[in-house]
């Protein structure tokens, strides 16, 4: 079992926290802020920092990873949505666990990729 960071909000979530779904080593959870009607997001249970190093998971992982995104979008009955990666704080990332965006529930057709970055920006 990878070890889990102290100091990352999204290690002590896995650690403790409940899930919409999981399996095989990955979680989804409901967001926090969410900025769509269903907005979850799916996340490698042991910590890798951002989508850069997403040469650190394996093929296998890799391929299960993408499963587990389209599973959980399922799951939590969406069959239209949007998958999304903040990747840095240029990016729109504000949590440096690896995590997918699910968004759905609404018609996405007219966002702007701004409509989506972080919620400090809309604060
Ligand atoms: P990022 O901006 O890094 O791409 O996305 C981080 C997401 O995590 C944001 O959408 C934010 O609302 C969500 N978030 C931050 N803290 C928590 C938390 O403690 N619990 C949950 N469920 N979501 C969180
Ligand atoms: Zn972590």
């Amino acid at each position: 079992m990878p070890s889990p960071r102290d100091d990352c909000i999204f290690c002590g979530i896995v650690r403790d926290g409940s899930y919409v779904h999981e399996a095989n080593g990955f979680v989804a959870i409901d967001d926090i802020n969410p900025r769509a009607p269903v907005h979850v997001l799916v996340l490698p249970e042991r910590h890798v920092d951002s989508f850069r190093e997403i040469g650190r998971f394996d093929a296998n992982e890799t391929k299960r990873m993408l499963e587990f995104v389209a599973e959980t979008a399922q799951k939590v009955g969406l069959t239209d949505y949007r998958v999304l990666v903040n990747v840095g704080p240029g990016g729109g990332q504000t949590v440096f666990h690896l995590h997918w965006h699910i968004l759905g529930g609404g018609d996405s057709r007219d966002d702007v990729p701004a409509a989506v970055a972080g919620a400090e920006a809309e604060a």
